[in-house]
């Protein structure tokens, strides 16, 4: 049998690092990286025999769990029919129509299509920069968009500052265009839309943080930033890349709208992935219609893809999208309410503090006593939380390995990172959802027995 780590010897003889994207190396946790054989509905199966329920759900995309039979079977129809034809084909329009009506009210009147989540940020930034004809771009520290030059900016030192290249190989003369400012911060905002006068072309934001950890935007967050922007000449691109379709049908911008604290704001530019791609390369951008018109071929700002909204990529996100009930998303959230119970519990009979970093059926957890790291949040249960990446970083994040390895031995596939939310689907039924928690005592004591 070949194992998971002989294929990662020969992984790493003809790959950097052995793995096409840097997470999947295990590099925070430590130990061999899996090698999947199958998954199926909650499920995942390594090329070692093991047999474990998944928690990262293709990092986001399988709302319905792995290889759900209609999605399955829709790609399988539109495969044998064509591949890459080149030409249009009525899925795209059909996906774009399925995105528009969900977002009813988002000011989302058009959608185009691109394969990847990094490619339809990079537009959204070319978009804005094109129709306000300004260079500079603000992103919160720890908000992730992709991997695109300007976007990989690290925050340099003080608030508002122009960004330092987050990533070798990007000039400085790139994320220089770049305003790195701490999230949840309003005044920051201020401060660079004073400092950069008529300069600001878009703010860029998650539309609820998860890639450091979940960390909710404070209510009103994000209706104050609309107007901050507008008020200053500038769009606002609320990136769902991640949350788009996944934590409510119409996204997390839906999810806020429902909430008379929260709702009330449009974006200019809003971009999705993952979901409305089933598993498939399928993601997009959608605005009005006068800023979506300077795109071409109607418009100067240029951007196209072989594989743009190629049919059986997209056949996958349509079926999705049509699976994606109110109903999916309630057994989603109600998984979620249990397995942070679960955990919470397994948590506090071992004395370790953590605090719960959670929107709807997105979640992870901050290893630490909150009041003592000075975290100036708190959680939905009355516990000190996180805010931004600066208070997410002074976390205990050296327990996390020893508490992932042993999820792994127990059976549950983690993601190999504490800045990652876990990934629930609407597959992980009974029997998956008490895996998980049998796994976690275990776990919390391995966390907890663990020593700087
Ligand atoms: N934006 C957000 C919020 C993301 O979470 C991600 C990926 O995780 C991206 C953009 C980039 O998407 P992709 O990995 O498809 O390029």
């Amino acid at each position: 049998m070949t194992t998971s780590a002989d294929w990662f010897d020969r992984a790493r003889a003809v790959t950097p690092g052995g793995v096409n994207s840097p997470v999947r190396a295990f590099g925070s946790v430590g130990g061999t990286p899996t090698f999947t054989a199958e998954a199926d509905g909650a499920w995942i199966t390594d090329v070692d025999g093991n047999r474990r329920v998944d928690l990262i759900c293709g990092w986001g995309p399988l709302l319905l769990g792995h290889s759900h039979p209609e999605v399955v079977a829709a790609v399988q129809d539109t495969a044998a029919k064509m591949m890459c034809p080149g030409g249009s084909t009525p899925g795209e329009v059909e996906l774009a129509e399925a995105i528009v009506k969900r977002l009813e009210g988002s000011g989302v009147d058009e959608v185009r299509l691109v394969s990847t989540g990094t490619e339809a940020t990079m537009t959204a930034i070319r978009l804005a920069r094109g129709a306000t004809g300004r260079d500079l771009i603000v992103k919160f520290a720890g908000c992730y968009h992709g991997h695109s030059d300007g976007l990989l900016a690290a925050a340099g030192s003080g608030l508002a500052t122009l960004a330092l290249p987050g990533s070798a190989g990007v000039p400085e003369a790139i994320t220089a265009q770049t305003i790195v400012v701490p999230y949840n911060d309003l005044d920051a905002v201020r401060a660079a839309f004073a400092e950069h006068e008529g300069r600001i072309a878009a703010v860029i934001t998650e539309a609820s943080p998860a890639n450091m950890g979940v960390v909710p935007p404070a209510p009103g967050f994000n209706r104050d930033l609309a107007a901050i922007c507008h008020d200053n000449g500038a769009l606002l691109i609320c990136d769902e890349v991640l949350t788009g379709f996944r934590t409510g049908p119409a996204g997390w911008w839906g999810r806020e709208q429902e909430d008379p604290e929260r709702g009330g704001w449009q974006a200019d530019i809003y971009t999705f992935g993952k979901v409305i791609g089933g598993g498939m390369p399928v993601a997009g951008l959608g605005a009005r219609r006068e800023i979506m018109d300077h795109l071409a071929p109607l418009g100067a700002v240029y951007q196209a893809g072989t594989l743009s909204g190629n049919p059986v990529a997209v056949a996958a996100g349509i079926a999705t999208l049509r699976l994606a009930t109110d109903e999916v998303y309630a057994t989603i959230d109600a998984a979620s309410d249990r397995i942070i119970a679960a955990a919470r519990r397994e948590f506090a009979r071992v004395g370790l503090p953590v605090a719960v970093q959670r929107v709807r059926n997105l979640f992870s957890f901050a290893f630490g006593d909150g009041e003592a790291l000075g975290w100036t949040g708190r959680d939905e249960f009355g516990v000190s939380a996180p805010t931004n990446e600066d208070e997410v970083k002074r976390q205990e994040s050296w327990r996390y390995p020893a508490f992932f390895h042993a999820m792994l031995d127990a059976g549950v596939n983690l993601p190999p990172s504490v800045f990652e939310a876990w990934f629930l689907s609407s597959a992980h039924d009974e029997d998956a959802l008490a895996a998980i928690e049998a796994a976690l005592p275990a776990a919390a004591d391995a966390a907890a027995a663990v020593t700087r």
